[in-house]
């Protein structure tokens, strides 16, 4: 599910308001997909010598040359070869023939009046039949800034507050394609050493402009396990883009046999999309917790790796006008979660064209904050980010399967004759 995060002053200016997409065309890729070089981002250390060998590195040189290039790709965030002045001439030249650094097409960039931006990309169909896209969303706030990374195209799961659970899996991304998401974030923002930010950007005061990460974007990240675990690892690579393990949440509905693979294989922060306190309603609202219901869901969480007061699980709380917000949901809550090192996301319900849902009054979703709140638990209610460009939690849906109803209705017309 997307993000939604607190609201805070930005030292920055503001940017200027332009709610409408901007095209990226000129950053459409030169090359079809027919001739798509492979990348060589998200390669582990031992894929990328075994690149450098096959184009001829001897054995000896290839952990120098591996270094030299992890460092060109993500500390630089090179995507020319030949801008890698300590490789020699000729092997530049040879990784260029053979490989690829290219980003992925960048379809159109948003930017919302909060400063909040979304970028939808465009990826290589990989056996989808055409090529997809998926959206990634940026939250600047004054300490840091959040990016929302998506993990499939479309999803298997049918959450109901949620707009991309609307859209079918199309295909999980590859490990390349969600580095890739916080590699275009970099670019777009200046992230880079040596690199410029957009005048008017909102961004955090202080630090890296991308200094946390939330799979939460579209998909169930766990399950897109092996992919999402290769491109968490080298994100949280100390030589490399080296983000903190404590700055990378990984959020799930529930996909409770993979919770404890996360936390000892990936390591990183838990957030649980829980929404509902009792099994009844969140069979409606997360369906997979009929496969895994909420007192298996919550063994999972006590069992988590590293849980501790400064390892927190995150439950996200979906405000629902009188479905779950009552005080008594709030006192169940507060049950269900007793002894565990938790904090409650509490996330006014963001529309989307269609949706069964209103969200909650503010009076009620503060009386509810406030009992959770007493009980000793965190639980800020999250401001509302990026609305006026579909970018706030649980609103996140790419065209790639509209475009498709889209094509067999085309096709349908002509096959009926009008
Ligand atoms: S909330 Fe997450 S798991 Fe549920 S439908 Fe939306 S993207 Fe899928």
């Amino acid at each position: 599910m997307a993000v939604s995060l607190d609201t805070s002053q930005m030292r920055a200016a503001r940017a200027t308001a332009r709610p409408q997409p901007t095209p990226m065309a000129a950053n459409a890729p030169a090359h079809t997909e027919a001739e798509e070089k492979p990348s060589l981002v998200s390669r582990s250390r031992e894929e990328l010598g075994n690149a450098l060998m096959h184009i001829g590195v001897p054995e000896k040189q290839v952990r120098m040359r591996v270094a030299q290039l992890w460092h060109w790709i993500y500390v630089r965030g090179f995507t020319d070869f030949d801008r890698m002045t300590n490789v020699s001439k000729d092997l530049r030249q040879r990784l260029a023939n053979t490989f690829t650094l290219a980003r992925p097409e960048l379809v159109t960039e948003q930017i919302s009046n909060d400063g909040t931006r979304k970028w939808l990309l465009r990826f290589p169909s990989r056996g989808a039949g055409r090529p997809v896209e998926i959206e990634t969303v940026y939250v600047p706030e004054e300490g840091r800034g959040t990016l929302c990374v998506s993990s499939q195209v479309g999803c298997t799961l049918t959450c109901t507050f949620c707009h991309t659970g609307t859209q079918t899996l199309v295909r999980n991304l590859t490990s390349e394609e969600i580095i890739a998401q916080i590699m275009v974030a970099r670019d777009r923002l200046g992230d880079f050493p040596d690199a410029y930010t957009p005048q008017g950007a909102i961004v955090p005061n202080e630090g890296r402009m991308v200094s946390n990460v939330v799979m939460m974007g579209m998909g169930e990240p766990l399950y897109n396990f092996n992919e999402v675990k290769k491109a968490l690892l080298i994100a949280s690579d100390g030589e490399g883009l080296s983000l903190s393990k404590r700055r990378i949440t990984l959020s799930t509905s529930g996909v409770v046999p993979m919770i404890a693979r996360a936390g000892e294989e990936i390591g990183c922060m838990l957030a649980i999309s829980l929404h509902a306190v009792r099994d009844e309603l969140r069979n409606k609202l997360v369906p997979i917790n009929k496969k895994y219901p909420l007192n298996e869901l919550l063994d999972a969480c006590r069992s988590y790796p590293g849980l501790s007061n400064a390892k927190r699980i995150t439950f996200e709380y979906v405000m629902l006008k009188d479905v779950n917000d009552s005080l008594d949901d709030a006192k169940e809550l507060v049950r269900l979660l007793k002894g565990m090192p938790a904090k409650i996301n509490l996330i006014p319900f963001n529309p989307w064209p269609g949706s069964p849902y209103d969200c909650s009054e503010w009076e009620q979703i503060e009386i509810f904050a406030d009992y959770v709140n007493r009980a000793g638990y965190a639980s800020p209610i999250r401001t509302p980010r990026g609305r006026d460009i579909s970018a706030a939690c649980g609103q996140l849906k790419s065209e790639s399967e509209r475009l498709r109803r889209a094509e067999r209705e085309k096709l349908e017309g002509i096959s009926h004759g009008d």
